[in-house]
């Protein structure tokens, strides 16, 4: 691995906001998930050419951030927009929320990321960021994607429709049953009849249509 910056946030001295900010998040998750993640080591990585470098290959402009069991890499503030396409600094604090979401997901769910579209979607919503328009017809695709091949840039949308409809209809508990129902069980068959159990409806387009159109009609 190149030289990156890397440091334990709990004992940063140059980035005390971020300490800060991560042991804000920390509290509200907590509160959130009824659990206690640890705090991440956040690694600040200071140009595209570092992030590709680390990553393993070219990326793309949008992404920023990564979160690889307790770690959290992220392009630093100080190059946040410079070496992204991101055009709001706010996207900075927005990002790093979301990707400490992502481990609480994972230790509530056993160890997996999967469906990708719950993970991401939650993740999105508890970090406030917005909502990009979809149709419908977009929206129930969201049986096709349990899992992400080749970083399908519609889970994010597609997922915070859904963990809102999901949450706003049935509740918080209800959810966070079902990613713990997941126990480390990655396939979607396993998903599905958690999803059945706790949903009492069937994780299928048919079915989705349906209640869209019973509780929103
Ligand atoms: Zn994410």
């Amino acid at each position: 691995m190149p030289n990156i910056n890397c440091f334990d946030v709990e004992i940063s001295k140059n980035h005390r906001d971020i300490g800060n900010f991560l042991k804000a998040t920390q509290g509200e998750f907590t509160d959130f998930f009824g659990i206690q993640a640890p705090m991440p080591s956040c690694f600040l990585i200071d140009s595209r050419k570092q992030f590709d470098e680390i990553w393993g290959k070219k990326t793309e402009d949008w992404q920023v951030a990564w979160v690889s069991d307790n770690n959290i890499f992220i392009l630093k503030p100080e190059k946040f927009l410079e070496e992204s396409s991101h055009n709001n600094q706010d996207n900075f604090w927005k990002i790093l929320k979301h990707e400490y979401s992502h481990i609480y997901y994972r230790k509530l769910s056993g160890g997996i990321n999967k469906p990708k579209w719950l993970n991401e979607g939650l993740a999105k919503y508890l970090a406030g960021q917005k909502a990009e328009e979809i149709s419908l017809e977009d929206a129930l695709d969201v049986t096709e994607l349990h899992d992400d091949p080749g970083a399908n840039k519609m889970i994010f949308p597609v997922g915070l429709f859904w963990v809102r409809f999901l949450l706003k209809n049935f509740g918080k508990d209800r959810m966070l049953h079902l990613i713990m129902g997941l126990k480390g069980n990655p396939s979607k068959k396993h998903f599905c009849d958690e999803f059945r159990k706790i949903y009492d409806f069937e994780f299928n387009k048919k079915e989705l249509w349906n209640k869209i159109k019973g509780l929103t009609d």
